[in-house]
Order: structure tokens, then C-alpha cells, then sequence
């Protein structure tokens, strides 16, 4: 905490990550060498810089960017840029270190990082948003690149972001290398990109049920959120059979008692991703209920999926989700939950995956964008989706493998934690003090 003042979501991350690792590494000494702990919980790199744009109005608006090189250890820094007002570097380094060990889980080769800026998108049009865009990679771009550091989207970064940074990527470097994912299917994107994250998400939650004999068709789903995770986890939700009876944003609840079809998830897609507006406005469109200023998890759901933004669920709405007979809660958010929440549904037991689980699928799927760029081809959506499916199994499988409690269940926190960090460690260790 004294070094880092100010930073409470890097300490709650922290925190969350060392209580799962502490027993491993006392069974475990060789982990507690060379400093390995003291390293991992300080970034390799941080940078921080200006970002000076001219408004609509003409008006001079300067922003702060930032991106956090967190390890290279297993590959080059990955990881999403944020573009929100609450952006800070006690939120960018949080970030960037469960990333590290989220990348670990999924087996591809890739560190961990974490960037963006403290830019507002609401209310920008869509030139001032190119213009910002464009501002942003004139610093970043030196600090970036395809073997070194390869950005994607997260929260107000979008596939039209991407590719005004793509765009101008290639502008200051004359080469056409993968240094963005989530970019445009038209200029070197993925198949299944947009889709990756929800999509994982869902299907992690899938693997957990089936430890309980349960399967997603029938049971109540809610959702946090509106944006690209939860859009996408509504949809695999859906047609996997089950009713999705809630979705979100800073502005409040929707409920939906009659549950998502096909038709509203397009008209919430229509208001979210093309007319920028609020779910309000999805609400009225498709007759449904909203709550102003209100979060979901008052409404009884069986599988609470949170795909918003960190600290969304706190103790007393874990409980209130527990009480009304929650089974499963999968992160589609980095860090939705509080540390009290996440004490809550491990000591009643409920199935409860992490974000570094549940949500790799969307970096994994980044990853996969790599691969195709460096092969100079591209693969099928049905190849794509079925490496996705694979890649949360196969993290799914290694949770059950470092989660298992002496009772029998299993602590999907733990698992994750020290599966993640096992692969990272070994790395370090091989690779000396640097
Ligand atoms: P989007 O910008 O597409 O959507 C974000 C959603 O969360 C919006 O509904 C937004 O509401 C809401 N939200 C954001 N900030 C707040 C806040 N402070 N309070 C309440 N609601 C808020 O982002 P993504 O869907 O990409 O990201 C959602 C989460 O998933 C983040 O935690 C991100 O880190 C994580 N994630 C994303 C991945 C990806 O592939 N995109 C991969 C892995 C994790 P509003 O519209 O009102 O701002």
C-alpha cells in the first residue's frame, strides 16, 4: 500500500491474487525464489502521456493517456485500451495484472498490458472521436508493436476505435503488422472477435453447471451491462435456451420478465452501438421495465453473468443474489465483483468463476487474430469458435485442476489464481531476475 498510494483497485486485485497464493506457495517453496512475487506485483513498464485534440468548436481538449506494460514474460504485452472518464493508473494497473495472468490461463503466447485515457466518448461525434483516436496512437505508437505490445479494445474502445488507431498506426509506421486486434474483418480482424468475450463467457458458465448436472436451457440468466461482452453474452445465453431477464448500463436497469429474443437484442444493438444512446431508449422500444439508477442483482436469477465494469456487485447484492437462489455467477467484467461479494459466494458455495477465467475467451480470440495476421491468412468462423470452445474447456479443466477444496468443491478464484500464476512463475524463473 505505501508504494502505491492512491491505488485502490490495484491493491483489491492484488490482494484477491496473493490470499489464493499463499498456501500453493508455502507447499511450493521454489515460487517464493528470486524475488518472484515482488516482481510480479511491480509492471515492467509504465507510461504516461498527453494527448492534446482540437474539438468540433476548435477548441484545444487535452486528455491523459496511458498504457501499462505489465510482464513479457510469456509474450508480447496484450491487452485492451480503455477510453472512460474514470480511467486512472490504480484501474489501468489492476487491470493489466489480472490480464497477465488471464493471458497465462488461456496457453497462447502472450504477456500482459493494459492502457487508454481518460477520454469521454459520450457525446463526442464521430469525427472528434477519429481525432482523438488518431492523437492517442501519435504517442503510443512508439511504444507499441507487433512482437513487443499489441492493444485491443475494452470499455468505450470499440471495433471503430481500433481501426482510427489501426488507421494511423500504419500512417507513422509505413507498415501493415498486427499491432491492434479486434480490428475489422475488411483490414486483417478475426471471425468471432466481436463475439469472443460473451460468447467464452457463456460457454465457461456452461462447463460450470455441468459440474452440478445443470445445463443453461430453462434457467434465468441476468446481465450486466450493454455494451460488447454483454451484448454477446445475451445472445450465446439465448440460444443456448436460456431467458435473459436483465441487461444494464451507467444509467440503470432494464427488466425484462418475458426474456431477450432474437429481434430485442437487435434493436439493443441498434440503440447501444449506432445511436450511442442509453438502455432507457431500449426499454421504451421493446416495452419492457427500467429501473433508473438501479443495478440488477435485486432480481432472482439462476446464473448472474456481470459484464459491465469493476466493483458493480458488492457484499449485501451477493447476498441478495444468494438468497434468491443464484447457482452461478461468471464474470464477463475484469473485477465486477468486490472483494466481500466474492466472500459471499465462496462461502455459500456457488459456482463462482473469476473474470480471468471467464472473460479470456476474448483475448484468447485476440490471440487467434495474431496468429491468422502472421500466417498472412484467415480462418473460418466455425474454425474460430470451435478454438474459443477449446481454449475455455481447456481453462475450465485447469481451474477443477489447482481449485479443488478439501470438501470436494471447487474454488474457482484459487484455481484460476494459481493456474494463471504457476505458467507466469515458471517463466520468470527460467528466464532469471530481470
Ligand atoms: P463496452 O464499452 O462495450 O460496454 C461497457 C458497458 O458497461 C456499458 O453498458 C456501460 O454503460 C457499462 N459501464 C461502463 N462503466 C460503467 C460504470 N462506471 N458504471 C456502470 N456501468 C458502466 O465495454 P465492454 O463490453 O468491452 O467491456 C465490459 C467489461 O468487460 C469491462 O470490465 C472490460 O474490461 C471487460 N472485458 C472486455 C473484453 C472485450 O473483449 N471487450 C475482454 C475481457 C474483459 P454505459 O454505456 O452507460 O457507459
Amino acid at each position: 500500500a505505501l508504494r502505491n498510494p492512491g491505488q485502490p483497485e490495484y491493491l483489491q486485485a492484488v490482494s484477491e491474487v496473493t490470499e489464493s497464493l499463499w498456501p500453493f506457495i508455502s507447499a511450493h517453496p521454489k515460487y517464493a525464489e528470486q524475488g518472484l512475487l515482488d516482481r510480479l506485483v511491480e509492471p515492467e513498464r509504465v507510461v504516461m502521456f498527453r494527448v492534446s485534440w482540437v474539438d468540433d468548436h476548435g477548441a484545444v481538449q487535452v486528455n491523459r493517456g496511458y498504457r501499462i506494460q505489465h510482464s513479457l514474460a510469456i509474450g508480447p504485452y496484450k491487452g485492451g485500451l480503455r477510453f472512460h472518464p474514470s480511467v486512472n493508473l490504480s484501474i489501468l494497473k489492476f487491470l493489466a495484472f489480472e490480464q497477465t495472468l488471464k493471458n497465462a490461463l488461456t496457453t497462447l503466447p502472450m504477456g500482459g498490458g493494459k492502457g487508454g485515457a481518460d477520454f469521454d466518448p459520450k457525446g463526442k461525434s464521430p469525427a472528434e472521436v477519429m481525432r482523438f483516436c488518431q492523437a492517442f496512437v501519435m504517442e503510443l505508437f512508439r511504444h507499441v508493436g507487433a512482437d513487443t505490445d499489441v492493444p485491443a479494445g475494452d470499455i468505450g474502445v470499440g471495433g471503430r476505435e481500433v481501426g482510427f488507431m489501426a488507421g494511423m498506426m500504419k500512417k507513422l509506421t509505413n507498415r501493415a503488422d498486427c499491432v491492434f486486434t479486434g480490428k475489422g474483418i475488411s483490414f486483417g480482424g478475426s471471425l468471432m472477435r466481436p463475439e469472443a468475450t460473451g460468447y467464452g463467457t457463456v460457454y465457461f458458465a456452461q462447463e460450470m453447471l455441468q459440474q452440478r448436472g445443470l445445463a443453461l436451457d430453462g434457467l434465468r440468466v441476468g446481465v450486466s451491462g450493454s455494451g460488447n461482452v454483454a451484448q454477446y453474452a445475451v445472445e450465446k445465453a439465448m440460444a443456448l435456451g436460456a431467458k435473459v431477464v436483465t441487461v444494464s448500463d451507467s444509467s440503470g436497469t432494464v427488466v425484462d420478465e418475458a426474456g431477450f429474443t432474437p429481434g430485442k437484442l437487435a434493436e439493443l444493438m441498434e440503440v447501444k452501438n449506432h445511436l450511442y444512446q442509453r438502455v432507457d431508449e431500449y426499454a421504451k422500444r421493446v416495452g419492457a421495465t427500467f429501473h433508473a439508477g438501479k443495478r440488477p442483482w435485486h432480481v432472482p436469477v439462476d446464473v448472474a453473468l456481470p459484464c459491465a465494469t469493476q466493483n458493480e456487485l458488492d457484499g449485501a447484492e451477493a447476498q441478495l443474489l444468494v438468497s434468491n437462489g443464484v447457482k452461478c455467477v461468471a464474470e464477463g467484467a475484469n473485477m465486477p465483483s468486490t472483494l466481500e461479494a466474492i466472500k459471499v459466494f465462496e462461502e455459500s458455495r456457488v459456482l463462482y468463476a473469476p473474470g480471468k477465467a471467464s472473460n479470456a475467451g476474448g483475448v484468447a480470440t485476440s490471440g487467434l487474430e495474431m496468429s491468422q495476421n502472421a500466417m498472412r491468412l484467415s480462418w473460418g468462423r466455425e474454425e474460430v469458435d470451435a478454438r474459443l470452445h477449446g481454449i475455455m474447456r481447456s481453462i475450465h479443466a485447469a481451474c477443477l485442476q489447482h481449485g479443488r477444496r478439501a470438501d470436494g468443491s471447487v474454488s474457482y478464484v484459487d484455481g484460476a489464481n494459481v493456474a494463471g500464476f504457476v505458467k507466469v512463475a515458471d517463466a520468470m524463473l527460467a528466464q532469471g531476475v530481470v
